[in-house]
Formats: structure tokens, C-alpha cells, sequence
């Protein structure tokens, strides 16, 4: 992966540019159909920060990929163009059957693996066209920035929104960002919009009292501090750090101290290399006054994961335009997502000896105890924390309305090195029992009716050997 592919991707974003730039008129009518999570938040962000500046009308709708049936009835509301961000790639179909058959554009900025449709009325950008990784090298809002960046310089400063998506896709990895995201995160620094440095990586560490940012801590989840106010108190009172102290304003020293009596505190996870790279790392900050928001991408990442996890992705969106007065909502939601994580996470670690093993991925069966729209971020969050061994993927199942199960996936880039696509085994296995699902090598999710929970195991330990054998 190399830089000819970052060089024809920017070549792919330029060719969108002017695909989209005669139709920022005033004349066409746009929607934007977004991704209801912090990527497609942050893309839809930067577009209409874009649109606003060029006085261009438009309407957002954010939501999960949405289904034939969906497109179809969204063809007959009266738009022109429709630009699908952080989705759309595996629609394809759909798309030409009703909407580019009708003759309205479609513009799909995107790094989901899918099919991509050639014609004079839509433009496609996605990593994989280019022969980069969707999972890694860039997210959809920083295929976003980079359209819009070709479209007029002034848009540079949105370039934090860009790593904010990639953040809330988990695209920085152990050795940092890779293809695309690094350039951006390179460029970004060098014009002086970013800044880079290293230190204790907790959520809302700039925002909420130290003993508190401790306590709430679920990436990583800390055993012994997470959810435990006393252990967290007199952790920071054998410190000498006061209560109040705000961990980002500690310094880099106390930074470091805090974070050897945090490895005193969790016994052998302590050696944990995901642990130790969740705890300590870098941190990324926005310099520019131009994006609304939180300094700490990080935490403006946490903050739309919370608005999208908990189905206010308006409100992620009102911050990122630049609404201030969202801001407040947008931190309740963060509380309120936090305290369920802390809760599903003191679940796991209660149940840690009920995960199940097949020769090729570990997995648990949830019921109802956990939100299925924050299974996929426990399991991440199990692995980032040192709660399960990286050597197999991890698969939970939890229970659904209509009789269905909600499957997510997860592994290690590492894994993937190896041969593991969780996307591309799920894709295959789900329909076999009557579901459905996709997604990226590394985390993927899926559908399945209930009763058919046993099989789709023994399907999907038959596939994932099958793909070890090639
Ligand atoms: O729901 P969960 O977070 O586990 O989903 C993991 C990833 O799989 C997400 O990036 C989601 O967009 C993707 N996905 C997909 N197609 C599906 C289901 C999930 O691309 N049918």
C-alpha cells in the first residue's frame, strides 16, 4: 500500500469535485443520506459546512444502510442529487434501479467494500477502488474532507473533522494512521491545524474531574477503578492529585505516574499489549478556532459516537456545524452511553468464563442483556481493555425484536494480516440461515432469525476454516 494509491485516490476525490462542483448552484436539490455514526456524522458535518458556505440548500437524513425498499421511496421525494456518505457502496444495485434510472445524480463518498457503478450521472469515491484498505487507510469523512478540500482551501481547517471519523472508526492503530490518514494527520500538523502528543487516553480527560474520568473509564475498561468511585478515590489521594484536577491539565509527568499506578492496580493485565496501547498513546488536538467543538479530537469522536449510538445524531451534527448550545446535549448523551458501557462491561467481566470457543472465533450469547447497538463497541472495548486473548475473533450474539439475533464481530488488524475478513465471512454465513449482514475485515455485523442461532455457528466456524485453508 503505497503512495501510487494515495496519489490515484486524490485523483478519485478531485474527479467527485467536479462531478459535484457544477451542481452547487443553488438550482439542485440535494439530500444527503449519512451514516447515523461519528464517520458519517463528521462526513455529513464537513459537506454542509461546505454547502453552507456555497449558500446551497440541502436536507441530512442519517440512519443505517438503508434497504431497497428505502431507496426506492426516497428516489420519489423531488431531489436531484443524493450523496450517500459512509454507506452506499453495497446498494449499489438498488441505486441504479431507482434512482440513476430516473436520471437524478448520485454521489457516493464511501469506504465500505461494495460494487461501484460506472455512468455520467454518478461520481463514487471509495478506498477500495484505489486498491487502499477501508478499514485502515481512510474513513468516509476523510474521503469527505478531501473532496471538499479540492473544491476551495478554505475548507482546510475542517481537516480535524476528517481524523475525528477515522478516530470513531477505530482507524488509528497501535503504529498510528496509515495511508490516506496519514498524509492528513502529516498535513494537518505541518499547516499548524493539528497537534500531536502522547499521554493517558481516557475519554473526557479535558472535560470531567480526574477521580471521575477514571471511574467512567471503558476504553480501556480498567478492573478494579472502572465503575468503583472508592478504588479511583484513593488511588488519587495516595497521589496527592486533587479530586478536581482535570487529567489533560496534570502534565505529561503526573500523566505518567498516574498511569504506572493504573498498571500497579490491574495485576497481569498490567502486560497486556492492547491494554498498555488503549491506556497510553497519542493524542490528537485541533488548533483551529474554525471547528466547532472540542479541542480533543478523541473526545469530539466520543461525543457523535454517543449522539449516533443513542439515535440523536442530530445533535452530533449540531455540534459539528457549530452550534455551541449542542455541545451540553451532546456531553449529557456521552454521560448516558458511558454509564451503559460501564454496565455491559461490568457484565462481561462478571461472565468472563461463559464465552465459548469453536476452533476458529470465540463468541458469547448476550440474550437481552445488552444493547445490540453497543454489542459490536463491548466486544471492541473486551479486546482494547486485556479482558480476552487477540488469537481468535470474538462474535456476540444478542437478542433483537422480530425473533432475530444481532451478531457483531470483532478482531485485531493483526488478525487480518493473517487471512481473518470477519466482513467477508459474515456476508456469506448470514444469508445461509436466512439473514444478512457485511462489513469491513476487522469488525462486521450481521442478522439472523433466532432459531437458526446454532447452526450459523457450526456455518460460520465451516467458512472461517475455509478461508484459513486458502
Ligand atoms: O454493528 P457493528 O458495529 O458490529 O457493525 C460493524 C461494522 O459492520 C460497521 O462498520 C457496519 O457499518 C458494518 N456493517 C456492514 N453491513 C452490514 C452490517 C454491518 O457494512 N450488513
Amino acid at each position: 500500500m503505497g503512495r501510487a494509491e494515495i496519489k490515484r485516490f486524490k485523483r478519485g476525490a478531485e474527479e467527485v469535485m467536479s462531478f459535484l462542483k457544477p451542481r452547487l448552484d443553488g438550482k439542485s436539490r440535494i439530500k444527503i443520506i449519512a451514516h447515523s455514526d461519528t464517520d458519517g456524522i463528521a462526513s455529513a458535518a464537513i459537506l454542509a459546512r461546505c454547502f453552507y458556505y456555497y449558500n446551497v440548500p440541502f436536507t441530512v437524513k442519517f440512519g443505517r444502510v438503508p434497504n431497497d425498499k428505502e431507496i426506492s421511496k426516497m428516489s420519489e421525494d423531488g431531489h436531484d442529487l443524493f450523496i450517500f456518505l459512509d454507506l452506499g457502496s453495497s446498494q449499489s444495485d438498488a441505486i441504479n434501479r431507482y434512482i440513476l434510472s430516473k436520471h437524478m445524480d448520485v454521489i457516493v463518498i464511501d469506504h465500505h467494500p461494495g460494487t461501484f457503478i460506472e455512468g455520467p450521472n454518478i461520481a463514487h469515491l471509495n478506498p477500495h477502488i484505489f486498491g487502499l484498505n477501508g478499514a485502515t487507510d481512510i474513513s468516509a469523512s476523510g474521503a469527505t474532507f478531501s473532496v471538499v478540500e479540492q473544491l476551495d482551501l478554505r475548507f482546510r481547517p475542517l481537516i480535524g473533522l476528517a481524523i475525528v471519523g477515522a478516530i470513531g472508526d477505530r482507524q488509528d492503530l497501535a503504529s498510528g494512521f496509515t495511508g490516506v490518514n496519514d498524509t492528513l494527520i502529516k498535513r494537518g500538523v505541518d499547516l499548524g491545524l493539528l497537534s500531536e502528543s502522547e499521554g493517558l487516553n481516557l475519554i473526557r480527560r479535558s472535560l470531567i474531574p480526574v477521580v471521575e474520568c477514571i471511574r467512567t473509564s471503558t476504553r480501556p475498561y480498567i478492573v478494579g477503578l472502572s465503575s468503583n468511585m472508592a478504588t479511583c478515590r484513593s488511588m488519587i489521594d495516595a497521589l496527592g492529585i486533587s479530586h478536581f484536577n482535570i487529567l489533560s491539565g496534570l502534565g505529561s509527568e503526573c500523566e505518567r505516574i498516574l498511569s504506572d499506578a493504573i498498571y500497579a492496580r490491574v495485576g497481569s493485565i498490567a502486560t497486556n499489549e492492547e491494554f498498555r496501547r488503549t491506556l497510553w498513546g497519542a493524542i490528537y488536538k485541533t488548533n483551529t478556532d474554525d471547528l466547532a467543538g472540542p479541542k480533543e479530537l478523541r473526545e469530539y469522536a466520543a461525543i457523535l459516537d454517543a449522539c449516533g449510538n443513542l439515535k440523536r445524531p442530530e445533535i452530533g451534527f449540531a455540534i459539528a456545524v457549530g452550534d455551541e448550545n449542542s455541545q451540553a446535549d451532546g456531553l449529557a448523551l456521552l454521560n448516558i452511553l458511558q454509564e451503559k458501557l460501564l454496565q455491559t462491561m461490568g457484565w462481561i467481566v462478571t461472565n468472563i468464563n461463559s464465552f465459548k470457543e469453536t476452533s476458529t472465533f470465540r463468541y458469547i450469547y448476550f440474550g437481552e442483556v445488552v444493547d445490540s447497538a453497543l454489542l459490536g463497541e463491548a466486544l471492541s472495548l473486551s479486546i482494547a481493555s486485556g479482558l480476552l486473548s487477540t488469537e481468535l475473533p470474538v462474535i456476540g450474539l444478542s437478542d433483537v425484536a422480530n425473533g432475530q439475533i444481532k451478531i457483531s464481530a470483532r478482531c485485531t488488524q493483526m488478525l487480518t494480516k493473517k487471512g481473518v475478513n470477519l466482513g467477508h465471512v459474515l456476508s456469506k454465513t448470514a444469508p445461509e440461515v436466512g439473514g444478512f449482514g457485511g462489513g469491513h475485515d476487522v469488525a462486521a455485523a450481521a442478522r439472523i432469525p433466532r432459531e437458526r442461532m446454532d447452526e450459523f455457528i457450526t456455518k460460520l466456524d465451516g467458512a472461517c476454516n475455509n478461508l484459513n485453508d486458502k
